[in-house]
This record gives structure tokens, C-alpha cells and sequence, in this order.
């Protein structure tokens, strides 16, 4: 029996690192929407297309094959066939996927995709409509949140590991500009579906929000079934 988790909430807010370690729990797999978005972007800065442009996204992004594969449980995007993860985690990409993740051409070209990963087994799938709109019949879904400063402070903590050079004020703005362009775009904007549970883990580690997950997966789904049986 496939049952599916679906992750929502804004940038920052913890989801990849919980979805992860909730997937590794149940022993499902871990799918990284946001990945499958940036790796599209990527293409479009590649192409110097103009981000302003969205009929040039539209018609550009036609030429971007996206797929998955996984290796040791982890998650590879490839972009036309080249593995493109080293590539995906900077500001510059996740500014140009927040901007062509509005373009309704690019979201029908990875709906499938993620739409079919769900179909074949059970997975913890985490983005910005999983529950709204790619898995409305997700058996639990979670709507996870932070404040934009606790969110900014992780993000400036994670660059500044990589050795990045960063400005805390400057992340919060782009969170909240980021935030603003995901809550207010016409086609599947991030919401809190109906049925999604609020998880605001702004005073929570990261041990206690996975276990807040595991609990409601457990209160939702029979005791005693695993994920991947019959
Ligand atoms: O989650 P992550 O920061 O990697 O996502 C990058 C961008 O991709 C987000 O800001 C959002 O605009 C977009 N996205 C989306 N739908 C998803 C996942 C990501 O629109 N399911």
C-alpha cells in the first residue's frame, strides 16, 4: 500500500532536512520538488534568458528535460541527462526558480514527473502546492513554518558553513521577497491546504519537528502498517 506525506511551507523553513530524515524513518523515499524547480532554472540562466520575460520562460523551458534518479537514497536531478546537484543550492538559482516557478508552463512540466514518482511508491514529497494541487489525496500532509528571521538565520548559518559570504539582513529580505512571490502567484500559490496540519517550528529542533510528523503519520495510518506493505 502507497501512502504519501506531503511537506509544504516558504523557503527556509526546515522542510528538506525534516522531509529527509522523516523519509529515512519510514523507510520511503525523500522526492525534493524545490530541486526539480531549481534545476529548471538553472537551465533558463544558462540560456540567458531574461527572467522578466515569461513567454521566453514558457517557451524555453520546453527544451529542459528533467529527471530522477536515485543513488544511496539520495536524490540526483539530472538536467538533460548532466547530474546538476553541485549546482542547485545558491541564492542566484533559488531566486530565478521563485520567479520561473510562476510560469505555468514550467509547473505542468514537472507535475508529472512528480505525480508519477507518488504513483510508483511511497514517498515524503516536500515543495509549495504538494498538498494543494500535485497530491491533494496525500494520506497525511503537513504545513511547515518558521518566522522570516528564525528562517533567514538558518539559511545565513548554512551559507557561512559552505563559506559563503553573507549579510543576515540581506537573506531576510530575499526570504521575504521569495515568500511574497509564492503566496501571491496565480497558479498554484503556496497555501495551507484544508486538510494540512500546522507545524510552526520556530522554537523546535529538528529532532522534536520530525517527531511531531511521525506522530500524526501515525495517529492518520493504521498502527502497525509500514509504509511499504501491502
Ligand atoms: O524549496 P526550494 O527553496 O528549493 O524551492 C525553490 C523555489 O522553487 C521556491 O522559492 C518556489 O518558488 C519554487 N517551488 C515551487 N513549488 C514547489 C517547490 C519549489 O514553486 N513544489
Amino acid at each position: 500500500m502507497i501512502h504519501n506525506i506531503a511537506i509544504d511551507g516558504p523557503a527556509g523553513a526546515g522542510k528538506s532536512t525534516i522531509a529527509k530524515k522523516v523519509a529515512k524513518d519510514l523507510s520511503c523515499i525523500y522526492v525534493d520538488t524545490g530541486a526539480m524547480y531549481r534545476a529548471m532554472a538553472l537551465y533558463l540562466i544558462r540560456q540567458n534568458v531574461n527572467r522578466n520575460d515569461t513567454v521566453e520562460i514558457g517557451t524555453v523551458c520546453q527544451n529542459a528535460d528533467i529527471s530522477i534518479e536515485y543513488q544511496n537514497g539520495v536524490q540526483i536531478v539530472l538536467l538533460n541527462g548532466e547530474n546538476v546537484n553541485d549546482y542547485l543550492r545558491t541564492e542566484e538559482v533559488g531566486n530565478m526558480a521563485s520567479v520561473s516557478s510562476a510560469v505555468p508552463e514550467v509547473r505542468q512540466k514537472l507535475l508529472d514527473l512528480q505525480r508519477k514518482l507518488a504513483a510508483s511508491m511511497s514517498v515524503v514529497m516536500d515543495g509549495r502546492d504538494i498538498g494543494t494541487t500535485i497530491l491533494p489525496d496525500a494520506e497525511v500532509k503537513i504545513y511547515l513554518t518558521a518566522s522570516s528571521l528564525t528562517r533567514a538565520k538558518r539559511r545565513f548559518l548554512e551559507l557561512q558553513e559552505k563559506g559563503t559570504d553573507c549579510e543576515l539582513s540581506e537573506i531576510q529580505k530575499d526570504i521575504e521577497e521569495r515568500d511574497q512571490r509564492d503566496m501571491n502567484r496565480t497558479v498554484s500559490p503556496l497555501k495551507q491546504a484544508e486538510d494540512a496540519v500546522l507545524v510552526d517550528s520556530s522554537d523546535m529542533t529538528v529532532d522534536q519537528v520530525v517527531a511531531r510528523i511521525l506522530e500524526i503519520y501515525h495517529s492518520k495510518i493504521a498502527d502497525g502498517e509500514t509504509a511499504d506493505e501491502n
